[in-house]
C-alpha cells in the first residue's frame, strides 16, 4: 500500500497534515514517496518569477534531505501536473495521493482536474487543508457572505480557535531505505540542476544568498529570534525599515516552509502587548488568501470595477518613469531605497512597499499590475493572493483598500519613518552628491492630477 505525497506550496515536513497522514499508514506497512512537479507549462498556472525560482531550488533541496531522513523519496518532475501526477502513481504503483488544498482558481481548476483522472483510474486522493488558519467557507458574515472589510473579518478570526500545529515527524529508516526504494520503482529520481531554477550568467542572486537561507530549519529560527525577542518591539517598531522590528517569515510562508499555523502559536503564546499587532499581520495574510477565493481575478480585475474607467497608464506608455522606479532612481530616497533593496535582496520593508507602489500608482499614473508583475518577478515573498491585494489596496480599487484621497507623500514618510535616515542611507550612499538624480516627477501637481482623475470616476 503505497502513498504518493505531492508537494507543492507547502515544503516542509512538521505540519504538514497531507504528509502526516501519509505517514501514518507506514505502521501498517505501507510506504510513501514524494513528488514534487514544477508546472511552469500547466495552462492556465502563473509561472513563478525569477527571485521565487531562486528560492524554490533551496527549498526543495532542502525538502529532499528532510525526506531523506524519514526514508521518503523524492520524485522530481516538469510539465502538466494533470498529465504527470497520474502518470507517477501509476509508475510508483501508487494506491493513494495526498495532496495540501490550493486556494486560487487556477491551482484549483488544476487540481479538480487531476484529482478526477486519479480517481477514474482507480487511486485514492485525500486532500488536506495546511495553507490556512481556516477555511475560506468557514469565515462568514452572519448572512453567510465573505468579509469585504478587514476588521470585522479579523474580529471573526481571532474569536475562532486555531489548531495545534502537528508535532515534527520521525523515524524511517534513512538514505539506505531511500535507494532501496527508488531501486524498487524503478523510477528516476529527477535531476533539480537540469531545472536552472538559478540564474547562472548574470549571477544576480548574491544578495539573496547573503541574507536567506531557504530551508525549514531557518524559518524555525527565524520565528524563534522574533518571538525572543522582536515581537516585543512590534507594535513600536513595525514601521521603521532601518530597525530589525519584524520576523522575516514571509518566504518561508509564502513556500510552506513553515506553517502559519505553527507561527499563530507561538505569537499566542509569546504573550506581551505586541502580540495582537503581530497577530493581525497574519490575519491579513489570510484575508488575501480569502478574498483570492472568493475573487479568483484578482491579480487581474479591479475588484471595484468603477476603476476600470481610470486612465492609468502602461509601462510602455511611460518607459523612462517606469526604469527609475524599477532601478530606484526616481529621485525619492526612501523609494529608491526599496526598490534597491528588493533587487538586491528579493525582500522590501512593507512600510517602505507601500509607499513606492503609491508613488508608482498615484504620482506616476502607472497601472497597478504593472507594478505588481514586476515585485511577482523580484520579491521571494510573491504570492498570488498578498501580491495582489496589498497593489490593490494601496491603489485604491481594492475591496477595502486605502481611501483614495490618502496619497502617501514618500518625501513626508522618510522623515517620520527613518528619521536618521539610517536605512536611506544604507541604500543610497550617493544621496547628496551630484550623482542622485532630481525627483522625476512634481509631487503636488501629479497628486493633483492623480485626485482629478479619481473624481471622474463618478
Ligand atoms: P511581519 O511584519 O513579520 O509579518 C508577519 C507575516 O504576516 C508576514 O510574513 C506575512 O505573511 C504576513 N503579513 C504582514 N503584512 C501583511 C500584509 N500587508 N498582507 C499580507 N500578509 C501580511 N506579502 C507577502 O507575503 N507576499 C507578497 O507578495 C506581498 N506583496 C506586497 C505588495 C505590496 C505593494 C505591499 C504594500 C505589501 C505586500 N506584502 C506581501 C505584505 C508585506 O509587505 C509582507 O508580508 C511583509 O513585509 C513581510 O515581512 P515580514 O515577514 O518580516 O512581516
Amino acid at each position: 500500500d503505497r502513498t504518493l505525497c505531492l508537494f507543492r506550496d507547502d515544503l516542509r515536513v512538521t505540519d504538514n497534515p497531507a504528509l502526516t497522514a501519509g505517514l501514518e499508514r507506514l505502521g501498517s506497512g505501507g510506504d510513501v514517496v514524494a513528488l514534487y512537479v514544477l508546472e511552469d507549462s500547466t495552462p492556465g498556472l502563473r509561472p513563478l518569477g525569477g527571485a521565487a525560482r531562486w528560492w524554490l531550488h533551496g527549498a526543495l533541496e532542502d525538502l529532499r534531505r528532510s525526506l531523506e531522513q524519514l526514508g521518503i523519496p523524492l520524485l522530481l518532475r516538469r510539465g502538466d501536473s494533470r498529465r504527470i501526477v497520474a502518470e507517477t502513481a501509476e509508475a510508483a504503483r501508487a494506491s493513494r495521493v495526498h495532496l495540501t488544498r490550493r486556494y486560487g482558481v487556477a491551482g484549483q481548476d488544476v487540481d479538480s482536474e487531476l484529482m478526477a483522472t486519479l480517481r477514474r483510474r482507480g487511486v485514492a486522493v485525500e486532500e488536506w487543508p495546511g495553507h490556512l488558519l481556516h477555511e475560506p467557507e468557514d469565515v462568514a458574515t452572519v448572512s453567510g457572505e465573505h468579509y469585504k472589510v478587514f476588521t470585522p473579518f479579523w474580529r471573526a478570526l481571532r474569536s475562532r480557535a486555531v489548531q495545534e500545529p502537528l508535532p515534527a515527524p520521525r523515524g524511517g529508516q534513512g538514505l539506505q531505505s531511500v535507494r532501496h526504494s527508488l531501486n524498487g520503482l524503478g523510477v528516476s529520481s529527477g535531476d533539480l540542476s537540469r531545472w536552472e531554477l538559478r540564474p547562472s550568467s548574470p549571477d544576480w542572486a548574491a544578495g539573496l544568498r547573503e541574507i536567506w537561507e531557504p530551508t525549514e530549519r531557518a524559518a524555525l529560527r527565524h520565528l524563534e529570534d522574533f518571538v525572543d525577542g522582536g515581537i516585543e518591539r512590534y507594535a513600536s517598531e513595525r514601521d521603521l525599515p532601518a530597525a530589525p522590528a519584524t520576523s522575516g517569515l514571509s518566504p518561508f510562508l509564502r513556500f510552506g516552509q513553515i506553517s502559519v499555523r505553527q507561527v499563530w502559536h507561538s505569537g499566542v503564546r509569546a504573550g506581551g502587548t505586541d502580540r495582537e499587532d503581530f497577530l493581525s499581520e497574519l490575519a491579513w495574510r489570510e484575508f488575501h488568501w480569502h478574498l483570492l477565493h472568493h475573487h479568483p481575478r484578482m491579480a487581474e480585475q479591479n475588484m471595484r470595477p468603477t476603476f476600470d474607467a481610470y486612465p492609468w497608464q502602461s509601462r510602455r506608455d511611460a518607459p523612462e518613469l517606469f526604469r527609475a522606479w524599477a532601478q530606484g532612481r526616481t529621485g525619492f530616497p526612501l523609494v529608491d531605497a526599496g526598490q534597491r533593496e528588493l533587487w538586491r535582496t528579493g525582500h522590501m520593508h512593507n512600510r517602505v512597499r507601500m509607499v513606492s507602489a503609491s508613488l508608482l500608482v498615484k504620482n506616476f499614473g502607472i497601472d497597478w499590475r504593472e507594478g505588481e508583475a514586476w515585485f511577482w518577478d523580484t520579491l521571494v515573498d510573491a504570492d498570488a493572493a498578498s501580491n495582489p491585494g496589498n497593489w490593490q489596496w494601496v491603489a485604491g480599487c481594492g475591496v477595502d483598500a486605502a481611501p483614495y484621497f490618502r496619497i502617501f507623500n514618500p518625501e513626508r514618510q522618510r522623515q517620520r519613518f527613518d528619521p536618521e535616515g539610517r536605512y536611506v542611507a544604507r541604500w543610497v550612499p550617493e544621496l547628496g552628491s551630484t550623482e542622485y538624480p532630481a525627483p522625476v516627477v512634481e509631487l503636488q501637481e501629479s497628486r493633483q492630477e492623480a485626485l482629478a482623475h479619481y473624481q471622474s470616476l463618478g
